[in-house]
């Protein structure tokens, strides 16, 4: 008996997922089938997308459905447009033998009006993104009475996204539901509350441990001065020659920015932010998705819901604000069983935030050295010679040019040729890389010994709990500006970007207080930051900038830096006036 057919599914269910090449059920299938083919059960599964839940859901909703009844029994919720078509999709496939069942999407962007005419041709299947639904609901276009099992896949993306309030809103509109299906990457309190609020000693089902990410996932990270984090980028993908990367940055500034520079500099990359139409972002995923392009860059609203079979590389161009979102961005990669790497380029700074990702993922992360210049040279010079041996040469047209290739390279030699061959790709590369420098945040052997890193050997450090503050590259800056002043660290930020004219790379942490700022700069670009700010006038009061030579403050202090500086000059209740 087929695997399949033994969990219970149906025979024109099991033949439609046998053509489709599958042969064993995933853990989760296995787990999940069973329990949902029940009908009453609700269900709690702690699954990424990767595992094969749209299956672990869609078949047993596929087999409940009464094909002669014409009104909505089931409605899958789901977070975005993308993963609403892709799981339609996936259930057109699955249902490809099931006569008179018939599902919709149901999502934004799309003009309401066809939908609402899809609809009422009878669908048994809805599958929504919760904004249109509720709008749906709302114009009563949709009947969800007769609602029998509600499924959420990736109810904490949802939960981020704020749709709270829908899915209750939906939860409590479902009258008749028998079972509510919760599919999750993660088990934030707010998931739970669903759980409690509306669920029936559900059946938890996890995937390896909670919140836990990819056994497949290899985790590295890389520590450089802040203001090599964009070489340090470039140098990781020209070391990845065979890379078909996602790329996260935390803001759509960064996505844009990086994409331009990387762009210019001849890469094959393209963003997805906000600042798109549907019909724009549609195109950029149908170009990642066919490999047309080889980098794609997001922040991690736009790249909600991207499911791309096959990205061999995530790279955190940034650490994530949320360390939970890590474990989204890194589950882009090693989908259905393959194995995938996900990098994260960080400073010194924040190397200790590695520690507590292990813990959230429950796996080891590994500190690798930046490749140097020569080490990029010498992997894209092998990769392009094991592109050149895997060349097809069975067009017989070759041999026809043979005798005057022989004629043209008589008394060249076989090596010759080769560096010749070489030197047509590789010219550009070596020039580029000739002088290039260590990239690598400089540990001299003391704060080594503060920083707790040891050597590995293999040319990995691993890091120990301890996490130094002391030299890292950066010198720590005291302004007498605060939040009194009507700054906040955003606003703050780019208030002395804009008056210094650097960079924000050069920035590592701010830490702003109510009356004084600490800022925290690369050493070379601390004299400019001191230069364009102390001595100048703000709100008619003189700007103090200097060195701060002790640590950075903790909540707990007084909000007078480290040389007793800050309020004395202060009178409340000023404007904001443009600095002179
Ligand atoms: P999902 O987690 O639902 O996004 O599924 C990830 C990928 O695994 C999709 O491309 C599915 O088609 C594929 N898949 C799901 N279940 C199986 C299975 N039992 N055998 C082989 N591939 C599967």
């Amino acid at each position: 008996m087929n695997a399949f057919e033994a969990l219970g599914l149906n025979e024109q269910l099991v033949q439609a997922i046998t053509e489709m090449g599958f042969e064993t059920p995933t853990p989760i299938q296995e787990k999940a089938i069973p329990v949902l083919l029940s009908g009453t059960t609700d269900f709690v599964g702690l699954a990424q997308t990767g595992t094969g839940k749209t299956a672990a859901f869609g078949l047993p909703l596929l087999h409940l459905i009464d094909t002669s009844q014409k009104h909505p029994q089931a409605l899958i919720v789901c977070p975005t447009r993308e993963l609403c078509i892709q799981i339609c999709n996936d259930l057109m496939h699955f249902k490809k033998h099931v006569k008179g069942l018939s599902v919709e999407p149901v999502y934004g962007g799309a003009s309401i009006v066809m939908q609402i005419r899809e609809l009422k041709r009878g669908v048994q299947i809805v599958v929504a993104t919760p904004g249109r639904l509720i709008d749906m609901i709302e114009r009563k276009a949709i009947d969800l009475q007769k609602v029998k099992y509600v499924v959420l896949d990736e109810a904490d993306e949802m939960l981020n996204m704020g749709f709270r309030d829908d899915i209750d809103f939906v939860l409590k509109n479902t009258v008749l539901r028998e079972s509510i299906w919760l599919f999750s990457a993660t088990m934030p309190t707010a998931v739970k509350a669903i759980s409690k609020n509306f669920m029936t000693n559900p059946i938890e089902v996890t995937m390896g441990k909670k919140n836990t990410a990819n056994v497949n996932i290899h985790h590295q990270y890389f520590i450089t001065p802040a203001h090599s984090r964009y070489d340090t980028l470039k140098r990781l993908i020209d070391f990845n020659p065979g890379m078909y990367g996602l790329i996260f940055t935390r803001t759509k500034a960064d996505a844009q920015e990086v994409t331009e520079r990387l762009s210019k500099e001849g890469y094959d990359i393209e963003s997805l932010h906000g600042d798109l139409t549907q019909q724009q972002r549609d195109k950029v995923m149908a170009r990642f998705r066919s490999k047309s392009i080889q980098l794609l860059i997001a922040t991690d609203v736009a790249a909600r819901g991207i499911d791309v079979d096959g990205i061999t590389h995530v790279i955190n161009y940034e650490l994530p604000d949320d360390m939970e979102v890590y474990t989204h961005r890194s589950g882009r990669t090693a989908r259905a069983g393959k194995s995938g790497i996900c990098m994260t380029i960080c400073h010194s700074r924040e190397a200790y935030k590695i520690r507590s990702l292990e813990k959230l993922v429950n796996a080891q992360f590994h500190k690798l050295d930046i490749p140097s210049g020569k080490d990029v040279c010498r992997k894209q010079f092998f990769h392009f010679m094991d592109k050149l041996m895997e060349a097809d040469i069975s067009n017989g047209e070759y041999e026809t040019y043979l005798p005057d290739l022989q004629k043209k390279f008589e008394g060249v030699s076989k090596d010759d040729v080769l560096k010749r061959v070489a030197a047509l790709e590789f010219n550009h590369f070596l020039k580029y890389y000739q002088h290039s420098d260590d990239l690598n945040a400089k540990t001299d052997s003391r704060e080594r010994r503060e920083t707790g890193f040891r050597d590995t050997g293999a040319g990995e450090r691993r890091e120990r709990n301890t996490f130094s503050r002391s030299d890292n590259g950066y010198s720590r800056l005291f302004i007498n500006l605060g939040t009194k002043d009507g700054f906040y660290k955003a606003s703050f930020l780019q208030f002395i970007l804009d008056e210094s004219n650097l960079k924000k790379e050069v920035l590592g942490k701010i830490d702003i207080r109510e009356m004084n700022a600490w800022v925290e700069i690369d050493k070379a670009a601390a004299p400019k930051m001191i230069k364009s700010m102390d001595g100048k006038t703000y709100n008619g009061r003189l700007v103090r900038m200097n060195e701060a030579d002790g640590g950075f403050k903790r909540a707990s202090d007084d909000g007078r830096n480290d040389r007793g500086e800050g309020r004395s000059d202060r009178s409340e209740g000023r404007k904001r006036i443009p600095m002179r």
